[in-house]
């Protein structure tokens, strides 16, 4: 506005002043704006959940937050999106850290861990499907003649006649019902898959040779079925034989706590001979009666999911995974994700060798068209989405690398402590050198009793740490607690690979004292004797003046000048004492390395023989979960 007597042209400074005050106005107007969308209590703070995919829009409704607001952050991220554009995963969680809000991510609905995504099936379109059915035993009880008697009564049955290829798994029908059988016995295979999350088997059959009774892997074969919560049968096999005493294996089972129907138990027994055939049929028709009861259920009308059984790349052919479908129908042509690779299915045969184009619940098939092999035990999910299944292949590649950098141990009495929301359950399996004191180790531990805790022993036995323990271990989340008993490096190599703690004890009030520390949640570090390595005594020379000197090769990890030495005959422990002294040729050595050879002596110990193995091991303060 002019003044009276002022020239009403405005000049040129004017109009820059003007200009100015527009602009600061401008300037303060957007402040204000600023300030009010800085201001929180402004601000409501809904989480970013986020669901793979996620577009900005959807991010917004989500947050609240508008989709400027959204699109302005971004930009200061130096991403560029419009509305409908999907955000990654790591762009959301830095966003969600400029806004403030918390940011999770919904694994209901994220399809790269597809393994953790259960869809809910509503209980009208579920249908009854084959129990699958594990055999397990002792060697040489008859687990493979009895996959085979029922296998081969099968082939008879359906004029197939022909080559059939073995598929890791097949079908019979018994009273125009299916059972699938997997067609790998023992317990081995089971561990592993389940070790890996894949609960495949719904039954297990325990095979018990009735000349031979309860043996060390009947025992094993239970705690696996035990851990696994599945339904045992029990077929007492080679009931043809004359020294068969069925009634002894229905004594020895019954101490182990599998108690005979016949006896007021809950566990079927049917007496068998695989070989000859003798009541295979009727131990068809318990199985299936004993699925009845359990009734397995799936719906066949969805995009299928399940395992993998077992694969192998052919020269010709590329990667091959026989499959075994959990739920729904899995169909020619269909995309799937699996383990870190995908694929679309080119071909599909059942367990007969026969190209089939569908295959519903419990089904093995045997599938062409991966891009890669998978592993046994990895899960499978169809999405008919090409573009998704790549691009989810592709980030779950990327996260299993990870991983395997990060990969630490993950079930130790540590972790025990500090998790206790997610382990409520500690659970143990104890290994020992006599029965006596497993016994005993096993009856304190059951008798700790700390409130709001649990203990389970999953296993109390005699003997050296095997693989099998560490399998064991890993499917059912248990720290394996080693008393007197050395574990051999393979074995231990197999825990840190499966990130399960070995524990080793000699005194039972101190394991006793750690276990009731970890249910109590306030483990602290602890000095541990850790084995640090391994060597095997190749040379024995005697010295006058130093006695008896073992030339040995280190097999692994490293042998130190005054670490302990435990000297292993035949897998038995003769000595313990300490390295006296310790040379590299001539010279004297503080520490020799795996893959080079060394002289030793051992502290008061002269009876070292060729062939003995000797453990090494040195004190030292060891967080828990790097043992
Ligand atoms: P696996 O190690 O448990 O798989 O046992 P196999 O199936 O290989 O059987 C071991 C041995 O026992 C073989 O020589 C079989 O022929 C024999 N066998 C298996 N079942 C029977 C049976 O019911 N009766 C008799 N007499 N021998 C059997």
């Amino acid at each position: 506005m002019a003044k009276k007597g002022y020239s009403t042209q405005p000049k040129k400074s004017d109009l820059k002043a003007k200009e100015n005050s527009k602009n600061n106005k401008r300037q303060a107007h957007n402040n204000m704006v600023e300030n009010r969308q800085k201001k929180p209590q402004f601000v409501p703070k809904f989480p970013l959940i986020y669901v793979d995919g996620m577009t900005v829009s959807e991010i917004s409704e989500v947050t609240k937050r508008s989709i400027p607001d959204i699109i302005k952050e971004l930009m200061k991220l130096g991403v560029l999106a419009s509305q409908n554009q999907s955000i990654d995963s790591d762009t959301a969680e830095l966003l969600a850290d400029a806004f403030g809000i918390e940011f999770k991510i919904d694994e209901s609905k994220d399809l790269t861990n597809f393994e953790k995504i259960e869809i809910e099936d509503d209980p009208k379109d579920l249908v009854s499907r084959p129990p699958v059915v594990t055999i397990m035993g002792h060697v040489d009880h008859g687990k493979t003649t009895l996959l085979d008697t029922i296998r081969s009564s099968r082939i008879a049955s359906t004029e197939a006649g022909g080559i059939t290829q073995a598929i890791g798994a097949y079908q019979v029908k018994r009273n125009d019902k299916l059972i699938t059988f997997i067609d790998t016995p023992g317990h081995a295979a089971f561990t592993e898959m389940r070790a890996r999350g894949a609960q495949v088997t719904d039954i297990v059959v325990l095979v018990v040779a009735a000349d031979d009774g309860v043996m060390p892997q009947t025992k094993e074969a239970i705690d696996h079925a035990n851990a696994s919560k599945c339904p045992i049968i029990v077929a007492v096999n080679k009931c043809d034989k004359a020294q068969a005493n069925p009634d002894r294996c229905m004594q020895e089972l019954s101490e182990l706590g599998i108690l005979p129907e016949d006896w007021g138990g809950d566990v079927p027994f049917v007496k068998i001979s695989a070989l000859r055939g003798t009541n295979v049929p009727l131990l068809l028709d318990t199985i299936q009666l004993v699925a009845e009861m359990e009734e397995y259920k799936a719906n066949p009308n969805r995009e299928a999911i399940g395992y993998v059984i077992e694969s192998k790349l052919d020269k010709n052919k590329g990667p091959q995974a026989t499959l075994l479908i959990k739920n729904g129908t899995l169909h020619v042509s269909d995309y799937l994700m699996v383990g870190n690779t995908w694929g679309k299915i080119k071909a599909m045969y059942d367990d007969m060798g026969r190209l089939v184009k569908e295959a519903g619940p419990s089904t093995p098939v045997s599938i062409m068209g991966l891009q890669d092999v998978p592993q046994a035990g990895d899960k499978f999910m169809v999405l008919n989405d090409e573009r998704k299944v790549r691009k989810i292949a592709e980030a779950r590649k990327e996260k299993s690398k990870l991983k395997s950098i990060e990969s630490k141990t993950i079930i130790s009495l540590d972790s025990y402590s500090r998790d206790k929301d997610e382990t409520p359950e500690l659970k143990l399996l104890v290994k020992a050198d006599t029965s006596g004191s497993a016994e005993a180790l096993k009856a304190s531990l059951e008798k700790l009793s700390v409130e709001g805790a649990k203990l389970s022993i999953i296993r109390a036995s005699v003997g050296q740490v095997t693989e099998n323990d560490v399998l064991l271990a890993q499917a059912s989340k248990a720290v394996v607690i080693a008393f007197n008993v050395a574990s051999l490096s393979n074995v231990k190599d197999l825990a840190k690979l499966k990130g399960i703690e070995i524990r080793n004890y000699n005194i039972i009030y101190k394991c006793l004292e750690d276990i009731e520390a970890a249910m109590k949640g306030m483990l602290s570090p602890v000095y541990e004797d850790v084995n640090c390595g391994e060597a095997r005594v190749l040379e024995v020379y005697k010295a006058s003046k130093v006695g008896t000197i073992a030339g040995c090769m280190v097999d692994s990890g490293f042998v130190r000048r005054g670490a302990m030495v435990q000297v292993l005959r035949d897998g038995v422990q003769v000595y313990k004492s300490t390295v006296s002294s310790l040379k590299r040729y001539k010279d004297d050595a503080k520490e020799v390395k795996a893959g080079f050879d060394c002289g030793l002596t051992i502290t008061n110990y002269n009876d070292i023989k060729i062939g003995d193995v000797l453990i090494f091991s040195i004190t030292e303060e060891v967080s828990q979960d790097e043992n």
